[in-house]
């Protein structure tokens, strides 16, 4: 069995292949946007009418003929997917145009428009880009997405295929994990916690300074940024980049032990969005949860581990020795868990942790309405799968 999975790879293009990508992310970006004025006007395009702009553009215009039709091709079924997710994803809006200044050049090329040579990446164009091979590709790439990020730096995005880990043999027992803002992750046992480890918050001041000689330096609107303008915008994003590696790091490494030594992982299911309206928002922003949650379900399922997604409604407030609820709303305020009825204490994350692990192993029966949800990764996707049903037999949502 194999997954089909994204190796990206730092790019070092020269000044002339820079200019060609550029050139040639300006003729999709044409494209794009030309796509989203023809959905403005009614007509919803599919794939057979976006090919057939395509060709109309190409035929009427000199200049597209001279980029790559793969490129061209390329955003307009990325433009169709984004469409067709508008319509059928929750939340997700209709795209917009791609403005010059504002938008981020992403070019995609599938197997018909690039190969590898003499440890290159080559585009149509006569294009050379060296690529940083920091690890081997597992296998021969079908596509790639060459893009820069806002710091200017160029990566490829290669899409391959991979042989799926094998599942170890079971180790250990269970875990729980409760998510927070005083500690990340708080959980069943204390070695395998997440401290709060606040990366940004220890550069705030730096970003700050960048900040404020942003302000310092801005023009009068309509005027072009002045080059200090732009070198204290981009010191600034280069500090908010450092800060969001580092906390990606300590997740991959945090989950990656917890899987290594947990064969059950239940995950309470937790919405950070909640917390973004809080008075905690910037401290919840800044230990990432929702990333440390992906990293852990991902690599839990993928190293063949029982993941479970437990619903987080009542696990504060419920004892995990002998599952009696109790009555008030436990405050953020109080650190200690005190049962009533038991005489139990613990801390209150602890005890959270523990009420995690104990519904998604029985399924407390105090706890009614607390719904199992046991996620699986299949042929490269994620599905919720109902407790109950072995995770292979039934069909889950994606
Ligand atoms: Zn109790």
């Amino acid at each position: 069995m194999s997954e089909t999975v994204r190796y990206t790879y730092r790019l070092r293009p020269g000044r002339r292949a820079e200019a060609a990508l550029l050139s040639e992310w300006g003729r999709c970006r044409w494209l794009w946007n030309e796509a989203v004025h023809q959905q403005k006007t009614g007509r919803k395009p599919t794939m057979c009418k976006l090919s057939k702009l395509l060709t109309e553009a190409r035929g009427r215009n000199a200049w597209l003929r001279l980029g790559s039709q793969v490129a061209e091709q390329q955003t307009l079924r990325t433009y169709a997917a984004a469409l067709d997710a508008s319509f059928t994803v929750k939340g997700r809006g209709r795209p917009k145009a791609k403005k010059r200044k504002t938008s981020l050049p992403s070019l995609e090329y599938t197997t018909r428009g690039f190969r590898i040579k003499h440890g290159r990446l080559c585009l149509p164009g006569k294009v050379m880009v060296p690529v940083v091979w920091s690890r081997d590709l597992p296998s021969e790439p079908t596509s790639v997405r060459v893009y820069r990020d806002n710091l200017g730096h160029w990566y490829a995005s290669f899409v391959v295929r991979r042989a799926a880990v094998a599942a170890d043999e079971p180790a250990g027992a269970g875990i729980g994990v409760d998510w927070g803002v005083k500690t990340t992750a708080a959980t069943t046992d204390p070695v395998f916690d997440l401290p709060h480890l606040g990366h940004r918050k220890r550069c705030a001041a730096e970003r700050a300074r960048a900040q404020r000689a942003m302000a310092r330096r801005r023009r009068a609107k309509g005027l072009a940024p002045s080059k200090g303008y732009l070198d204290a915008k981009r010191r600034a994003a280069r500090v908010e980049k450092r800060a969001a590696r580092q906390n990606t790091h300590d997740a991959r490494q945090w989950a990656k032990r917890v899987v290594d030594h947990h064969n059950l992982i239940a995950v309470e299911d937790f919405k950070p969005r909640f917390l973004a309206k809080t008075r905690m928002a910037r401290k919840a922003a800044d230990a990432a949860i929702g990333a440390c949650k992906r990293e852990l379900i991902y690599r839990g399922a993928r190293a063949g581990r029982t993941v479970v997604l437990v619903p987080p409604a009542y696990t504060t407030m419920t004892c995990s020795q002998c599952g009696t609820r109790t009555k008030e709303r436990l405050g953020l305020g109080l650190r200690v868990f005190e049962c009533a009825e038991c005489g139990y204490t613990a801390d209150r994350d602890l005890n959270a942790a523990r009420m995690i692990l104990a519904t998604a192993e029985r399924g407390r029966a105090s706890a009614d309405d607390v719904r199992h949800t046991i996620a699986s990764f299949r042929d490269g996707g994620w599905y919720a799968v109902r407790a109950g049903n072995p995770p292979d037999s039934s069909v889950g949502s994606r």
